[in-house]
């Protein structure tokens, strides 16, 4: 049964089947999107640092950050 929850990206109030670390619809589409991004990127410049793949990515390095510590990227 899902209940209403604050999503842990923007806050807002959403549904889910989760209690806890749970992102809204919104944001969990804008995660995928955004890891393709970083993804495509690195696949094309693999020696890369996160600093480069910011700037040319428009992903914010604090957005970045958080692929690396779901270890869904690996980056310098
Ligand atoms: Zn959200």
């Amino acid at each position: 049964m899902s209940k209403m929850i604050n999503c842990t990206n923007c806050g807002c109030l959403h549904a889910s089947a989760q209690s806890v670390n749970s992102a809204c619809h919104k944001c969990q589409e804008r995660y995928h999107e955004m890891f393709e991004i970083i993804r495509q990127y690195i696949s094309e410049h693999p020696n890369c640092t996160i600093m480069e793949l910011a700037a040319n990515t428009n992903v914010s390095i604090k957005s970045i950050s958080v692929y690396t510590e779901d270890e869904k990227i690996c980056i310098r």
